[in-house]
């Protein structure tokens, strides 16, 4: 593991730039907001990145047209970053269900995304958590500790 000092904003931008076509395929627009363009956190980022490409997929993948919005900003101890949608959003008895393995709504799905992305943020001492309203949309919260232990 390879847990050494990545700045959020290169991280982020690197996402979005690889999945930004796959976006516009659909007409939805993925928008940054970053509160400082320096915001480091220790991380192993082959991970941190894969979360966040398994989130932004997801929206992508739920969503017929509409908007994703990263947005990241600092707190004393922590940083937040939020992925939110103006998709379908998710159903009560499916919120429950969304981070099982192999649990998944699509044909070819995996329903390992989500576990996976639970796992890395577990394993960063982070946190996640997802908000859904139906006909609204979705919105994961993850925070990153600025110092990792250990
Ligand atoms: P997969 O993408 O292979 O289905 P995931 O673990 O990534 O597996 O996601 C599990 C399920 O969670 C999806 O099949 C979908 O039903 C639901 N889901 C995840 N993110 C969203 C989202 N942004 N909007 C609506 N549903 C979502
Ligand atoms: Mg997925």
């Amino acid at each position: 593991k390879r847990h050494e000092k990545y700045n959020l904003y290169d991280i982020i931008n690197e996402v979005k730039l690889l999945l930004e076509t796959q976006a516009i395929m659909k007409s939805i627009l993925v928008r940054t907001e970053f509160e400082s363009s320096y915001l480091e956190v220790v991380c192993d980022k082959t991970k941190i990145k894969q979360v966040f490409i398994n989130l932004v997929k997801n929206a992508i993948e739920a969503m017929e047209k509409g908007n994703i919005t990263i947005k990241v900003s600092s707190c004393p101890n922590h940083i937040s970053i939020t992925v939110e949608d103006n998709g379908p959003g998710i159903s009560k008895e499916r919120l429950n269900r969304i981070g099982e393995p192999f649990y998944s709504t699509k044909e070819k799905g995996t329903g390992l995304g989500l576990l996976t992305s639970y796992k890395i943020i577990e394993n960063h001492n982070g946190t996640i958590s997802v908000d859904s309203v139906v006909g609204k949309g979705t919105t994961f919260l993850i925070t990153l500790p600025l110092e990792v232990e250990g």
